[in-house]
């Protein structure tokens, strides 16, 4: 059997020890592009084998591979059919909704858990099951201690469309969540040994006669393959980066682009409905408002939260900006053109570090006059003037007669002010597999899947026909953690713990050249342009060749360029070229890092 296996993205070896004949073959993985290697194993060896197989190494599935080692599960492995971990939770941008936390205290906020299940049902338009909203916003405050326990940040209690009071929960720099969940997470990973299988895509969850659980097969690029196991954790994520499954479920929303990854393609909810499981609410397909209409970036709904206001091309607002994501798309889609401005000042800038990376980007319109801005933007001078000096008075006086709009903290008059044009694209697949509040799969008969459980978009049910900025997060927390303690359980019934037969390595491999370089030795500096600005590189040369590179000044998106940087880094040193393969999912970094170091290596030659 030819296996392949990969590099986690923090650089540690996977090696797979396979128990084949009454003994052990181990597979040394050696690493020629920075992250994937091929392994032949001989024939002697066995299939795989794990405890627990994570399918999805985003958000969800790592809080249960994480949870459920943390509940005592010794043999844990997470299949992720991208290069890198952390699916579209990288993208998250908002935040953690949760109720009676220690931080809403602190601050003063009433909240409580029934008004926590009041908004997100409300927003949800019923649809939601009521226990699972129940379950969600029961556990919401121990997700918050939960992720800063395991070394996270969410500290800053914050406010976000449709909860009726302050309750998404942030990191304390007001930095988007999605990487600093994805880097806390890699992280505990790491520290409890739990092997990604990176580049390797789940395509089959097979059961045994008696339906229970048996195993995974998988693919990557030596072929297919299968893991035992006695447990699946499915955490595949949604499935709105998938045109034709969209159109296939609610062909109204196959118009629209999409803010997702390139792995969110429903795949979970396909392996799940082939062994039976229930789907509830897949025609339900959230448009997220404000998405940058060329690059698909997504603007966080803390722009608005924090005081942005929405502009039509005629200069005027048209909408409650902190109604729920289905009423602002809709208003939105009905304006001149089917896009709208979505404005702010200085102040607002300063507020929200996300912002930088927006106007680093070169996203956004800026100007130090209203009228200057108005003219960047192609929109009525006089009638956009009037609509700030308005809005103005309406923040003096404590209330909005033109849109309703409640939270005013926010006057925008700070010069510079600024515009991100902004339309509506798919962003978050409401419908999914079919769970109970123990993240138990449910079939089409009612009754549980042994063996089986999913957590987060992969799943139905929680969100209903439209979900809350922040709900994202506290679900894949909330039922990460509960189908993690679930699967342990669940193997602790059922035999115990076995013996781990894939183990990660604590080893880093470094780069050595495997050509000459022919290069000047000295220590050079270059710049390049990434995704979120500038990447300054360090790079040495030593005899002619380059043997180290540093990355110096670097915005990247945490959780991603760390796998361009490892990757990138040791092709150059392989290779003695900048002309090198970029990292899937991290393009841009990549090729930011590759120009850096071209530009640098022009002074040594
Ligand atoms: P959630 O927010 O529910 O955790 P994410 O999108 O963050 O969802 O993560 C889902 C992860 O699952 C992504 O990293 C995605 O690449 C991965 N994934 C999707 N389908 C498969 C599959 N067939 N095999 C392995 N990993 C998969």
């Amino acid at each position: 059997m030819k296996k392949k296996l990969a590099l986690l993205m923090t650089g540690l070896l996977v090696t797979s020890m396979f128990a084949g004949c009454g003994k052990s073959t181990k597979n040394e993985v050696t690493d020629t592009n920075g992250v994937v290697e091929s392994v032949d194993n001989n024939t002697e060896s066995k299939e795989l084998s794990a405890d627990i197989v994570v399918i999805g190494a985003g958000g969800a599935g790592m809080t249960a591979a994480i949870q459920a080692a943390q509940d005592g599960a010794t043999n844990v492995v997470v299949l992720e059919k991208m290069p890198i971990t952390g699916g579209n939770t990288t993208r998250s941008t908002g935040g953690l909704n949760a109720a009676e936390t220690k931080f809403q205290e602190a601050q003063g906020i009433e909240d409580s858990v029934e008004l926590f299940i009041q908004d997100t049902m409300t927003g949800g338009k019923d649809l939601n099951d009521i226990n699972l909203v129940t379950t969600l916003a029961q556990n919401s405050a121990a997700a918050v201690d939960w992720i800063n326990g395991i070394g996270g940040d969410l500290a800053v209690v914050a406010m976000f469309g449709g909860a009726s009071v302050e309750r998404i929960h942030r990191p304390s720099d007001t930095s988007a969540v999605g990487p600093m969940l994805v880097n806390t997470l890699n992280k505990k990973m790491e520290e409890l040994n739990i092997p990604v299988l990176t580049n390797t895509e789940a395509t089959k969850i097979n059961l045994d006669e008696a339906g229970k659980v048996a195993s995974v097969t998988a693919k990557d690029a030596d072929g297919e393959f299968t893991i035992d196991c006695k447990s699946v954790v499915l955490a595949t994520g949604g499935f709105a980066g998938n045109i034709e499954m969209v159109t296939k479920y609610n062909a109204e929303y196959s118009k629209f682009m999409n803010t997702n990854h390139a792995g969110a393609t429903g795949d979970g909810i396909v392996m799940a409905e082939a062994i039976g499981a229930d789907l509830v609410d897949m025609d339900q397909i959230q448009i997220h408002p404000t998405v940058d209409m060329e690059t698909q970036t997504l603007y966080t709904e803390g722009v608005r939260g924090n005081g942005a206001i929405l502009v039509n091309l005629e200069g005027k607002r048209f909408v409650n900006e902190l109604l729920t994501r289905d009423v602002v798309s809709a208003a939105i889609l009905e304006q001149p053109e089917a896009y709208a401005y979505m404005v702010f000042d200085q102040k607002v800038r300063e507020s929200l570090s996300a912002i930088e990376k927006y106007i680093n980007s070169g996203l956004a319109l800026e100007a130090d006059t209203l009228e200057e801005l108005a003219d960047k933007m192609g929109v009525d001078k006089d009638s956009f003037v009037q609509t700030m000096t308005t809005y103005a008075e309406a923040v003096a006086n404590g209330e909005d007669k033109e849109c309703g709009r409640t939270s005013l903290d926010q006057d925008l008059t700070t010069s510079k002010f600024y515009a991100l044009k902004s339309a509506p694209a798919n962003h978050h697949t409401m419908g999914g597999v079919k769970i109970d509040t123990t993240a138990q799969v449910i079939n089409k008969d009612g009754n549980a899947i042994p063996g089986l459980y999913a957590a987060g978009e992969v799943t139905g049910g929680v969100h209903g026909a439209n979900r809350l900025g922040g709900n994202a997060v506290a679900d894949i927390v909330v039922f990460g953690r509960i189908a993690g303690t679930s699967a342990n359980e669940y193997v602790q019934a059922n035999g115990g713990n076995t013996e781990a037969t894939i183990v990660v390595e604590k080893e880093e491999a470094p780069a050595t050249p495997e050509v000459d370089g022919n290069y000047k030795d000295g220590t050079y500096t270059g710049t390049g342009k990434g995704n979120g600005g500038d990447i300054v590189v360090e790079v040495k040369v030593e005899g002619g060749n380059v043997v180290a590179v540093t990355l110096t000044e670097v915005h990247e998106t945490p959780g991603i360029y760390e796998a361009a940087e490892k990757s990138v880094v040791d092709a150059i040193i392989r290779t003695q070229s900048t002309d090198v393969d970029t990292v899937t999912g991290a393009t841009n970094s990549s090729k930011g890092i590759m120009e850096a170091v071209a530009n640098a290596l022009e002074q040594a030659k």
